[in-house]
Parts: C-alpha cells; structure tokens; sequence
C-alpha cells in the first residue's frame, strides 16, 4: 500500500480541538502515530494459558487496509464472557488470548477509502469485526448471525491478518469501518463501552419483541446485562420487576427504576405473580432452573435468555398449557449497535461502571465472579498512556 491509501495523524491537540465537548476524553498519545501500512506492535493484556492471569504481552495489529480505521484505545469494559472466554469455560480459546469487546477511543488514523470518521473522532468497537456483508442476514443488518461467520472482536479467525482476533485489551485495534460506531460528540466516554455489548445486548430484543409502554416486563438477575435492561425496559415505559438473588441488590434494582424486585427464594412471590408478565429477560450467565419464570409469563409470551446460562428444568406440560415461548438473542447488528449509543446518549443513559487500572484486570475478575461490581468494571487505558 502505498502513502496515499492511508492519513495519519497523532497530536493529542489537534484531535482535542476538534472535539471541544469531549471532557472525559484523555489527551491522545504524545508519541507519533504508528506507521500505518505495516503491521504494528502493540502493548496488550491477555494471557497464554486457559484460567491464567492476565499479563502484559505484546501483540501485532495489522497494517491500515483501504477501509480500516486505526484506533487508539482509550476505555475497555469487562464482560463476563471475557471471564467465560480465559477460563475456558466455553472450549479452550486460542492464545494468546486478548479479551475485551466493549472498547472506546480515538481515531489515529484511517485508511484511504475511509469515509465514516476522521482522525481525532471517538470510535467504538462491539463484539464483532466483520462478517461477509452479503448473505441475507448481513444485508438486513444482521451481522452478528452472518450465514458465512461472523468475525468476532477476539478468539475468532481473523481472515484478513490469518491467526486469530485480539480483543480491547490493548492500546490500539484496528478494524473495518463498517464494524466501528461513532460515539456522539460529548458523550461520557468512561461510562460508554458497555453500552457496546450489555446495551446492545439488551437493547435489541427489547425492540425485537416490542416491549411497550405499560407492558408487565421481569429482568432475571441484576449484573452487567440486567442493570442495562432494566434501564433500557424502563426507557421504554414498561413496569419491570427485577429477579435477583442478591438481598443487597432489591434496593438497587428499584433505584434503577425496577418497579418491585423479587429473590429468587421468595416462592409465595412467584406464586403470586404467577402468568402475569408480558415478557421476561434472563442475563443470567449460568445454569439455572427456568420453569419458575416461564410460569411467571401470560399465554403465548416469551422468555428471551441472552446470559447464554442453560436453560434447565424445562416442563413440557407447563409449556404446552400457556404456550409459553423460550427464546434467545445474541448481542444486535451493527446499525442497532449504533443506535443503542445513540439512544443512550440523547436520554443521558449510562451504565453503571467502576473504572479500574489494567494491573487491576485479574482482581477484577474475580469480583466479577463473586457478584460484586455495580454494575460494569471498565479498565482505563487512558491514564496509562503518555500525556500531552
Ligand atoms: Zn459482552
Ligand atoms: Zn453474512
């Protein structure tokens, strides 16, 4: 590729004044833009051995193509698929292993053809990278179940580069255009990433299924997922009663907007509330018994499972007498990617974050685990990279 396929730019100072509105964002790095039509190295955290701890390593981000974008991340969200990823919890992944599909930063340079953003722009990267762009599910923007394989953001074949793809856990990625999602102009740029898979996530079934105002809506278990989705339920007038089994968690839930909040042990609760709701969402990432909450649905409703726990305990008898429908859903496509954020930030929604340090990766995991984050851990690359 020769000079003119691709624009760089570096100066923390020229791209802060082209975005005067961006309080949070930190200055960009001082060092010069890499050279963008070769490979480059890039400081990464991941690990090379299923449940290890994450570590420092280095990577190699691929030279600038026609429609890249190089991007210069600032902020990465942790999503507990990152901790099912390392740990080996759905298959071994590929190592080095580099997590993180929640990932926020700076436009450092873009490739010749590049016409969604300029450099110095905020940019976002979800969960996904590329797909073939032309099956029936792309062009009706489906991406995310692409008919030929959708490209995910890490442990996934990467076919442009060979190997495998690295994830947000790292100073800069670079990615196809179409993948990217503009972040608004003033939008809070710490609490934003994970909007990128919890909001989306969440967002898409909610329109798929037409939550609407008024409607008896259950949000099962209050972490990452169910926080947004209790956000994103009420954005939408519903009445959401949250499931939780955390006795801490029932006065969150109702400040986040949640109607009533029910533990999971209160049987005379279910009893109660027994073929009352419209619709009903799992986030829950383990297995769990789920006949107690298709019982909690009206005739003909649904009960979308997107934490991806297995669904246990299922009885057919008690299915066939409401025909109730089990469903799930797997994070949205990009054009709802892109207008989830923007949903978000003309209603000032923000997900709840606690912002950490890189070195402090592996204890966050484990709090992940232990249920005791409120509601995201977002690692901060920011404020590791040199100032202007
Ligand atoms: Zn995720
Ligand atoms: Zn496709």
């Amino acid at each position: 590729m020769g000079r003119r396929n691709f624009i760089t730019a570096g100066l923390g100072l020229a791209a802060t004044s082209v975005l005067p509105g961006i309080a949070d964002a930190a200055p960009a790095e001082q060092t010069p833009a890499p050279r963008a039509n070769k490979p480059v190295a890039v400081r990464a955290w991941g690990t090379n051995r299923v449940a290890g701890p994450l570590q420092e390593i280095q990577i190699e981000r691929r030279a600038l193509g026609p429609n890249d974008v190089l991007i210069d991340v600032l902020y990465a969200g942790i999503c507990h698929s990152d901790i099912h990823k390392v740990r080996g919890d759905w298959g071994e992944p590929s190592f080095p292993c580099v997590p993180g599909h929640e990932i926020v930063g700076r436009v450092q340079a873009i490739g010749s053809k590049v016409t969604k953003f300029k450099v110095g722009e905020i940019a976002g990267v979800g969960c996904m990278v590329d797909s073939c762009g032309t099956c029936e599910n792309c062009l009706a923007d489906r991406e995310q179940v692409c008919l030929k394989r959708t490209t995910f953001t890490y442990d996934s074949r990467d076919d442009v580069s060979g190997g495998h793809t690295y994830g947000g856990y790292s100073d800069k990625i670079v990615v196809t255009e179409r993948f990217a999602i503009r972040i608004p102009p003033g939008m809070d740029l710490v609490s934003a990433p994970p909007i990128l898979c919890a909001g989306v996530t969440t967002f898409s079934p909610i329109r798929h299924w037409q939550v609407s105002p008024g409607q008896r809506v259950g949000v099962v278990g209050l972490g990452g997922l169910g926080h947004m989705a209790v956000k994103l339920a009420v954005a939408h007038r519903a009445n959401v009663t949250v499931f939780t089994t955390s006795p801490g968690k029932v006065a969150d839930a109702q400040r986040l907007g949640a109607r009533e909040a029910v533990l999971w042990s209160d049987t005379a609760a279910f009893k109660r509330l027994a073929n009352s709701f419209d619709w009903l969402i799992s986030t829950v990432p383990y297995p769990f018994e789920v006949q107690p909450f298709m019982d909690l649905l009206k005739l003909d409703s649904t009960f979308v499972n997107v934490g991806l726990g297995e669904a246990r305990g299922l009885s057919s008898f008690a299915m066939a007498f409401g025909r109730k429908n089990l469903s799930g859903s797997m994070i949205g496509g990009i054009a709802e990617t892109q207008e989830i954020v923007d949903y978000c930030f003309a209603r000032n929604i923000r997900p709840e974050i606690e912002l950490i340090r890189p070195d402090q990766i592996n204890a966050a995991y484990e709090r992940v685990v232990n249920k005791d984050i409120r509601y995201r851990f977002v690692i901060d690359f920011a404020s590791t990279k040199p100032r202007v």
